[in-house]
């Protein structure tokens, strides 16, 4: 398990559930259009609301957003994300609960220059840890945490020079600067290997998080499919790639990155955290695809069996085709509505039998009274 960080009054790994953030995309300096969007994507369930802080004056407008979401009685955590910029990070860190840097732009100079010798590159990260000590020095008097997000395709010359544009690369890059904030006593530390290429995203966290360990560290992983796109696509290789880590059990924080308003992000975050057992915020339905044996409307009765079962979080509701297979097949399921004859249902509790071959018409209110009266 990794260790818990504050991003305010939010925590962050070590067993809390598993967070889900997103990232405005007005323009920073449009201080109400922000604002707005912050409280939509809070009212759709986002935890930690990322935006831009390209220069100095966008970083400090992040204090005056900050102002309007508490006027609106609105405390969530806000990250300044920062590119190139080390001047906008520090003033950043004053105003907000977290920073996100990227390893391949926040010092290292990218001249064209394709060939380090040792001396070079160990003079290079020298540079970075002192521009890097004004910075963990202010986060560490504002309690503010950070992220190192490593992204595919922007790795510094010095880091490419060495490894390339590889998870090797970007894995690396992230433990440079481990090493740099843990030599300076600063832990409050999150980090992330983004790529577009959902085998990029999953071979590099996955290297991360074993060199991390190897190192005895244990900070919390932010994962994100970058530049996902938009529609079915999108949604498919976030699926896959927040999926298969959580199933790893890495991951305390996921972003779903889609080219649509950032509150469409939530619902889908949730889906995936649902599906993978991450975090449970809905029933579970377990149900078959039908097949020959189905002599009911199965596809009708699992829709209204959604529409009214939605309220019971964690419950896990078998809806199957036939009585043959589907008591077997519906697993752990808490409860079951099984197709047993001609428009007949038979409801389970777990294994047992609770009631026998009801008209199709009076089933779905049946199971939903039985579950809820069980639930009191
Ligand atoms: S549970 Fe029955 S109806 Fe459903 S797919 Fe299996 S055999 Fe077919």
């Amino acid at each position: 398990m990794s260790r818990q960080i504050h991003i305010g009054k939010l925590t962050l790994g070590g067993g809390a559930p598993v967070r889900v953030q997103s990232m405005t995309n007005t323009d920073t300096m449009d201080t109400r259009a922000t604002v707005e969007q912050a409280l939509r994507m809070v009212e759709a369930g986002c935890e930690l609301v990322r935006i831009t802080a390209p220069d100095v004056k966008a970083a400090e407008n992040l204090g005056r957003i900050k102002e309007e979401l508490l006027k609106h009685g609105c405390e969530v955590p806000l990250v300044a994300d920062i590119h190139f910029n080390p001047k906008a990070a520090e003033v950043a860190a004053t105003l907000v609960e977290k920073v996100r840097v990227n390893p391949g732009n926040y010092t290292d100079r990218n001249t064209g220059k394709l060939e380090f010798t040792e001396q070079e590159y160990n003079d290079e990260l020298k540079r970075i840890g002192e521009r890097m000590a004004t910075l963990i020095d202010i986060c560490k008097a504002h309690h503010t945490a950070m992220r190192i997000g490593t992204n595919h395709g922007s790795l510094s010359e010095r880091i490419m020079s060495r490894y390339g544009n590889t998870p090797e690369g970007m894995a690396q890059s992230a433990i440079e600067f481990a090493r740099v904030c843990e030599e300076q006593d600063y832990h409050d530390l999150v980090f992330s290997m983004k790529a577009s290429n959902v085998k990029v995203m999953v071979d590099s966290t996955r290297l991360f998080v074993q060199k991390m360990h190897a190192l005895g560290m244990d900070y919390p992983i932010h994962l994100g499919v970058t530049e996902a796109g938009d529609g079915m696509q999108g949604r498919l290789k976030s699926a896959a790639g927040i999926g298969a880590l959580l199933l790893d059990g890495i991951g305390d924080t996921v972003r779903v990155s889609l080219t649509e308003d950032p509150e469409a992000e939530m619902p889908i975050a949730y889906d995936i955290l649902q599906a993978v057992g991450a975090r449970i915020t809905q029933p579970e339905y377990i149900a078959c695809p039908s097949c020959g044996r189905t002599q009911y409307d199965i596809q009708r009765a699992l829709k209204e069996i959604k529409e009214k079962t939605r309220h019971l979080v964690g419950v896990k509701i078998g809806v199957m085709g036939c009585i043959v297979n589907g008591p077997g097949e519906m697993a752990d399921a808490d409860y079951g509505y099984v197709g047993s004859g001609h428009g007949k249902i038979t409801l389970y509790k777990g294994k047992e039998i609770v009631k026998r071959d009801i008209d199709q018409k009076d089933a779905v209110d049946e199971l939903v009274r039985f579950i809820e009266s069980d639930h009191q």
